[in-house]
């Protein structure tokens, strides 16, 4: 069967030939509809995060997918079940307490591989299989954008792990700050736009597709090259919650200014090596007598692909139809994985239900 991947050696992604797997019991059979592509699946290609197998030279890429049962081996799926599957698998040490109590997501990256990024084959091929207690169930009417899963699910998380480090007292952000307006940024400016006034930050030039949609989610487009992330406070307004979906590095530290008191900040770039000189004292002095948080989140769980299963649910479908903006057959893949400005959240088909 036709697979996605990259081979060592070679630039750029590749049509694969592999044998079509069979379920093992406990397994399904899953016959691929979409697979999206992100900021991490640029990496791999890249050579810059995670491989292949231990002892392969390709790896299949994909960990955003969405598929539909063609064959079970258990009773928990039937065949026509529209599934998203998790990404984090045991590594080959076998299984650990991470994966025991369902926190996958929680495991560091020796104790656990990932589908499609780090030592373990994707699903961005016509089929894949996989043990049936990492596949979450979405509503056919969802199939589609099933794809959307995965990458919302990650918000989900981040969220979810910002707003814990607020519990203990009276949290009521009312303004908050997306870093980034790639396809990760973007669905999290979506997800929080009922909730709070949402400012997102980008370094592109008018007229762009992606400013289009901050600003008919009703936030405001921050340009990073006139206002710094740390100058945001006296531009704007300071921020009780902001999410870093740069992978800029510096962002980490900017952010603690662009802080109000009590506020939290989510990180989820996963930049290179970067030295550059940032005052510590200064910040130390910030995050202690301002109360100010940040939280590193990878990575997401199963309860967090059931709760985006619902925020995607959600979502406007005019925000589908103008975020979504490259839906490639897989014979035509390369589309997916070309970055033009004009591109925001790209995605492979195998086929439709
Ligand atoms: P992406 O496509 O690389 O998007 C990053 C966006 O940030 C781009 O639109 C880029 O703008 C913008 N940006 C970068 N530096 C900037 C700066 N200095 N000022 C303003 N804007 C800047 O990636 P993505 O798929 O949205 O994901 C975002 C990040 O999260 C990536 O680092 C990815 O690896 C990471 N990620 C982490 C997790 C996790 O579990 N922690 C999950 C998914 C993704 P231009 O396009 O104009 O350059
Ligand atoms: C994926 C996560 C993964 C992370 C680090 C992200 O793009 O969505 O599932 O844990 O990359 O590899
Ligand atoms: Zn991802």
């Amino acid at each position: 069967m036709d697979a996605i991947g990259t081979k060592r050696g070679k630039r750029g992604p590749q049509l694969l030939t592999i044998p079509k797997p069979e379920p093992e019991p406990g397994e399904v059979l899953v016959r691929t509809l979409r697979v999206g592509v992100d900021g991490t699946d640029h990496e791999v290609i890249a050579g810059n995060h995670g491989g292949p197998p231990e002892g392969e030279d390709s790896l299949v890429l994909g960990h955003e997918a969405v598929g539909v049962v063609e064959e079970s081996t258990v009773a928990e799926c039937s065949p026509g079940d529209v599934v998203v599957p998790t990404i984090r698998r045991p590594p080959e040490s076998g299984i650990n307490e991470y994966f025991e109590r369902g926190e996958a997501d929680m495991a560091p990256p020796d104790a656990t591989v990932e589908r499609g990024i780090d030592r373990a084959h994707g699903f961005m091929a016509e089929y894949f299989t996989s043990p049936a207690e990492y596949l979450v169930t979405v509503p056919r009417r969802l199939a589609e954008w099933g794809f959307l899963v995965e990458p919302i699910s990650i918000s989900e998380k981040a969220l979810e792990l910002a707003s814990a480090s607020r519990s203990s007292f009276t949290w009521e952000p009312e303004h908050a700050l997306v870093l980034g307006n790639g396809p990760l940024g973007l669905v999290t400016v979506a997800m929080l736009r009922d909730e709070m006034d949402v400012y997102c930050l980008g370094r592109r030039d008018r007229p762009d597709p992606s400013i289009d949609i901050i600003e008919k989610l009703g936030g405001t487009y921050i340009d990073s090259r006139e206002t710094p992330v740390d100058e945001i406070p006296g531009e704007y307004v300071a921020m009780d919650l902001i999410y870093e979906a740069t992978g800029y590095a510096k962002h980490a530290f900017e952010c603690i200014d662009a802080l109000a008191p009590n506020g939290v900040g989510a990180l989820l770039g996963v930049p290179d090596s970067w030295e550059f000189f940032v005052d510590g004292g200064h910040l130390h002095r910030e995050f202690v007598m301002n109360n100010k948080a940040l939280v590193g989140s990878v990575n997401s769980g199963p309860k967090h692909f059931e709760a985006a299963v619902e925020t995607l649910d959600d979502l406007p479908s005019w925000f589908l139809e103008e975020y979504v903006t490259t839906v490639a057959y897989y014979e035509s893949f390369a589309d997916a994985f070309d970055t033009p400005e004009t591109a925001i959240k790209t995605a492979v088909e195998f086929g439709s239900l």
